[in-house]
């Protein structure tokens, strides 16, 4: 039994306040890997925080190896707002964000943007210590829970086969003038894996979709060798899918899937 001690990561914001953003570490006593999960970049995207709440119980119960971080609530001020980004009003869409989509952030800048600085503090005091990182989202409009990782070969790639999420959506590393990224290429491009899961949908927390992000976080820690057991895959396998197009629709001006881009199964059976 690893008991998990409650720390902070804290934020000096541009008004002079403070945030600590509250972080549960749980350490074995034995060498291994050090496993970041985290969720609610996006304040509105919750059901990630009682998965990791439930994997906390796991790993005081089971690691017998390594670390873990587990960061509930990343974007805390967005979650208080119940807003995806500090900076958004109601109905306002995420790319209005004036740079507070704290998923394009990391690593972070110590004098930067209130958003800037939150992904600075948390990568100080847990990212740039871990070897391992799930993220933990919600999808907008989609219902297909999605596991996000890189077709590379490597730890992201492995980590992908093993989550036991159905659907995979291989993508390729982001590009772009910002000066941050995503933290899945910050630990990808630093040869540590990290894959992200989009649970479904925003603002609620469903049991089905808890039991999904709690198998992959503890699937995950179990490919690590952390716990101990065999990892439960699902059947059949996961299928990859299609980048999802969406067409808006001219008398409502909601959006919709576009015709014949919805998710598409691989038609070539896949093993794990
Ligand atoms: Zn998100």
């Amino acid at each position: 039994m690893s008991e998990a001690t409650l720390d902070h990561a804290v934020a000096a914001l541009t008004d002079g306040s403070k945030v600590r953003i509250p972080f549960w570490h749980i350490d074995s006593g034995r060498p291994g890997e050090k496993f970041m999960v985290l969720a609610a970049q996006h304040g509105n995207e919750v059901q990630g925080c009682e998965a990791i709440r439930r994997f906390k119980e796991v790993c005081e119960r089971e690691l017998v190896a390594g670390s873990v971080h587990l960061v509930p609530f990343a974007n805390l001020p967005a979650v208080r707002h119940r807003r995806s980004h500090i900076s958004l009003g109601p109905e306002q869409p995420y790319g209005d964000d004036e740079g507070h989509n704290m998923n394009r952030t990391w690593p972070g800048k110590a004098h930067g943007n209130d958003t800037e600085r939150l992904s600075y503090a948390l990568n100080e005091a847990v990212a740039r210590h871990c070897t391992r990182c799930l993220d933990l989202h919600s999808w907008s409009r989609f219902t297909a829970t999605a596991t996000l990782a890189r077709l590379d070969g490597g730890l992201s790639e492995q980590m992908a086969r093993v989550a036991g999420i159905r659907f995979i959506q291989w993508r390729k590393p982001p590009t772009g003038s910002n000066d941050g990224t995503t933290i899945g290429a910050l630990f990808n491009d630093s040869g540590r894996g990290s894959i992200t899961i989009e649970l479904a949908p925003q603002w609620v927390i469903r049991e089905n979709e808890v039991s999904l992000g709690l198998r992959a976080a503890t699937n995950l820690a179990k490919l690590f060798g952390m716990i101990g057991g065999e990892i439960e895959q699902i059947d059949p396998t996961w299928s990859s899918a299609g980048r999802m197009t969406m067409r808006r629709c001219a008398s409502t001006n909601s959006r919709r899937p576009a015709r014949g881009c919805s998710w598409r199964p691989d038609s070539r059976p896949r093993s794990t």
